[in-house]
């Protein structure tokens, strides 16, 4: 009897946040014996050392913005590369299923009829929560919370402003960079109280970790000195300033 390992033949993964100790060992076990690993821009250097020798690396690209292959390239590479029947790993940043066009590619496989399997990862929301020592959710505070992009194929993305603008909000900003005056305007105007915590942490979980602490006011200041992949929490901020402007309060 096959089991679903020997019968797959891609295997899309998701490589966390940067810190290769934040794999998983079901990521890390493919990884050694993956024939070909094509794999997004910010899939660290760490973590693609620990790729078997056999392991040929295609990139292709994804930061965001910039130069890469368009995705139906990469959909086609990967059906390609797995009906000359080589044991194909698909290597997302974070989770493969956040902001990651995973169910592009697995439209793509599904069309070819290819075995498949999805892995999951940190997604970059949490790694950069934890180096704040904050609780995503918490009692009394927020009972949801909201992942979103700042930007979408269309431009500057629209999201629930009343919801988000709502004291205790906690939501996730992926590719937030270009889009922070636009979402702090937003919630402004939805009434959200300029003094609103947020945070910025650029390179979540790596060496070269920020994490730059920000009110609703000063948020597109500080984004934009953020070099590398950044996280926007908005609603949160770290546990240390917090603490700090509780007795600034008291
Ligand atoms: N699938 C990924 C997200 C890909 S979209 C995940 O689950 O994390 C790319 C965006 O993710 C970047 O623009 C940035 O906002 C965020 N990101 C990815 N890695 C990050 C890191 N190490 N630190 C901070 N933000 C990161």
């Amino acid at each position: 009897m096959e089991t679903l390992e020997t019968q797959t033949q891609v295997t899309l993964a998701g490589a966390g946040p940067g810190d290769p100790d934040l794999l998983t060992v079901a990521v890390l076990r493919e990884m050694m014996c993956a024939d070909v690993i094509l794999h997004d821009t910010l899939v660290s250097a760490e973590v693609l050392a620990l790729a078997g020798p056999q392991a040929q690396l295609i990139e292709t690209g994804k930061t965001g913005f910039g130069p890469s292959m368009k995705q139906g390239d990469i959909s086609s590479l990967i059906v390609r590369l797995a009906q000359e029947g080589q044991r194909v790993l698909r290597l997302k940043s974070g989770d493969p299923g956040v902001f990651g066009r995973l169910g592009e590619e697995l439209d793509a496989l599904d069309a070819a009829g290819i075995a498949y399997r999805v892995l999951p990862g940190i997604t970059a929301a949490s790694a950069a929560a934890a180096s704040l020592g904050q609780s995503l959710t918490e009692r009394g505070r927020n009972r949801e919370l909201r992942l979103l992009t700042g930007h979408d194929a269309d431009g500057l993305a629209e999201q629930d402003w009343a919801a988000l603008a709502r004291p205790g909000a906690v939501a996730a900003i992926y590719m937030g960079k270009r889009a922070a005056r636009y979402v702090q305007g937003r919630l402004m105007m939805h009434g959200a109280s300029p003094a609103t915590p947020a945070c910025v942490v650029e390179n979540a979980s790596r060496a070269d970790q920020v994490i730059r602490p920000a009110t609703l006011a000063t948020l597109p200041t500080v984004t934009a000195e953020a070099k590398g992949p950044a996280v926007i929490l908005l609603g949160l901020a770290p546990r240390d300033a917090r603490t700090a402007l509780m007795e600034a309060v008291l």
